[in-house]
């Protein structure tokens, strides 16, 4: 997620974090509660690159584009009996 620079009417300036797809062009200022508009500057996306973005990012992302996995995590290990006793054997399976 890019950080966006806003500035306020008392002349507070701060950076926030949002999608692109979400950032507002107006928002309370976090310093003094004034409204606060979007300075108009490049999103930060250098900051993007850093393990603790990529992190949110992924985690943000997986709620929306889940990753496909190919094989389920206890594959090729043999499976497990729950029970000893003999006569389970005679049950029906399902
Ligand atoms: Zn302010």
């Amino acid at each position: 997620m890019p950080s966006y620079s806003y500035r306020c009417s008392e002349g507070c300036r701060f950076d926030a974090l949002y999608p692109m797809a979400e950032v507002p062009q107006e928002t309370d200022c976090r310093v003094c509660g004034a409204r606060a508009r979007r300075s108009v500057t490049a999103p930060h996306l250098s900051r993007t690159g850093s393990s603790a973005f990529q992190l949110m990012d992924r985690s943000a992302r997986s709620a929306s584009e889940p990753e496909v996995v190919s094989s389920l995590p206890s594959s090729g290990a043999p499976r497990q009996r729950t029970t000893s006793n003999p006569l389970h054997a005679k049950l029906p399976r399902p």
